[in-house]
């Protein structure tokens, strides 16, 4: 039998690539050969996370929480709904240390190095890098967007970007803290502002807006950034950069043999909330899990490695959060632009956090669907949207809606019936 140079090795040490690394090394126990590869000397992100207290607690990063919150304040125009949660703020780098410093535990090795290429071999796979190039069993590839295994093998079907530019800022006051703020700059493309406290006086702030089937630049974000958070803060510092993508959409496969996409090269970001990192955190143990016993089971072909890659990726929410993805048009195109969307919300009233926790079941789905239409009917949406896209729309949003009136008629029927039974 030949032997390769290491039993996997994963590409990326974003959240993605850590979290597998420290949890599939733990899985496979003593003996394993596991490499990462980023061309960064030590783990570090200029994304900025919030999160779930629920999450944090059972995912061992107490630790790594700067504060907590109890809301997020979407506001459009004259409309607010305040989603509340238990939400934290967490320091990222700390977070991306505390993996590293785990799968180091674990025996993980980590190079310095820049993913380039791989292609199948007839025992494993081939993996070329700036520096180098090495053998492996497996490929697990955490790079993010700008894969170049992505662009080489054709993979993205379609993708949907929320573009980033911000900065940590110091120097402010912010009248309540206990809140994550969404604000609308109401400019022609709708940006957004996004604003995570770490104290009254500090927080992240960043603008972002959508591109469909682009992954844009986030420095052309930069001067919009700069005016606005002097707009709203102006004797404000800039502590540290924020900037980055966030990519939802579908691949034409999650694997080929002996090679397997997770985090966003995955698309594991939902299309309509965007919460990346919330994604690796509910799924990577599974994951792992599930790749080790690929591994142990010598099934790494692509028809186990995409069964192991999709099983987390449930149809109906990944349909539903692209459907919301796709009203973004009419919410930037719309005169009312993004208050058709915070009526929704507030139509959901305490049960709209399952949509930013992309965590709900076809019943609230079903519900959600019928009051986002009776907010923003389809008609109306689909005047502003690409044609390309109504066929998707028509498909996946009209069978939640159909079976939602359909349920609701019965319902009222029901109760109908009940009050003509005691007359
Ligand atoms: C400003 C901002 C705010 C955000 N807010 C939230 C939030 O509140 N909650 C939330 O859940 N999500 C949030 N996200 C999204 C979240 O950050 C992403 O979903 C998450 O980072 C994706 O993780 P990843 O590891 O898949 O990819 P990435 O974070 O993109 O990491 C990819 C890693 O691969 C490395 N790499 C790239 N190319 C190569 C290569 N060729 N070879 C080797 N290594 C390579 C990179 O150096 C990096 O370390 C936010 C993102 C941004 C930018």
């Amino acid at each position: 039998m030949v032997v390769t140079d290491f039993d996997i090795i994963i590409a990326g040490a974003g959240p993605a690539g850590l979290a597998v690394a420290k949890e599939v090394a733990k899985e496979l126990g003593k003996g394993h050969r596991i490499l990462v590869i980023d061309p960064k000397l030590k783990p570090e992100t200029t994304a900025a996370w919030y999160s779930y207290a629920d999450r944090i607690k059972a995912n061992g990063l107490g630790s790594c929480v700067l504060h907590r919150c109890k809301s997020l304040m979407y506001v459009a125009m004259d409309l607010t709904h305040e989603m509340k949660d238990l939400l934290v703020v967490l320091d990222a780098n700390k977070v991306l240390g505390l993996w590293q410093r785990q799968a180091k535990s674990c025996g993980v090795q980590f190079v310095q190095d820049t993913l380039r290429d791989a292609e199948q071999i007839a025992y494993g796979v081939s993996v070329k890098t700036a520096k180098s190039s090495y053998t492996a069993r497996l490929l697990i590839d955490c790079t993010g967007i700008t894969s170049p295994l992505l662009k080489k093998y054709n993979l993205v079907s379609h993708v949907n970007t929320w573009v980033l530019y911000g900065g940590v800022i110091t120097h402010i006051t912010i009248k309540d803290p206990s809140r994550i703020y969404f604000l609308p700059l109401n400019d022609t493309h709708n940006t957004y502002i996004g604003i995570y406290p770490h104290s009254a006086h500090k927080a992240d702030f960043y603008v972002f807006y959508n591109l469909n089937e682009s992954i844009g630049n986030p420095t052309d974000l930069k001067p919009l950034f700069e005016s606005s958070f002097k707009s709203h803060y102006p004797h404000a510092r800039i502590a540290a950069p924020l900037f980055g993508r966030i990519a939802g959409g579908e691949l034409n496969a999650y694997a080929l043999d002996n090679m397997v996409f997770f985090g966003q090269s995955g698309m594991m970001d939902p299309p309509g909330c965007g919460m990346g990192f919330n994604e690796i955190l509910l799924h990577h143990q599974a994951f792992a899990r599930n790749i080790a016993l690929c591994l142990k089971n010598n099934q790494l072909d692509a028809y186990a490695l995409d069964a192991v890659a999709t099983s987390f990726r449930d149809p109906a929410i990944f349909q539903f959060q692209q459907i919301i993805a796709k009203y973004t048009y009419y919410f930037i195109f719309s005169p009312t632009k993004w208050r058709g969307g915070v009526a929704w919300l507030n139509s959901l009233g305490k049960d709209s956090r399952h949509w930013m926790r992309n965590e709900f079941s076809i019943s609230w789905i079903k519900q959600a669907s019928l009051k986002l239409y009776n907010t923003i009917p389809l008609s109306e949406v689909i005047q502003l949207m690409p044609p390309k896209d109504y066929a998707y729309i028509i498909e996946h949003f009209l069978k939640f809606v159909g079976n939602a009136v359909v349920e609701e008629s019965e319902r009222i029927e029901k109760t109908y019936k009940k009050g003509l039974i005691g007359q």
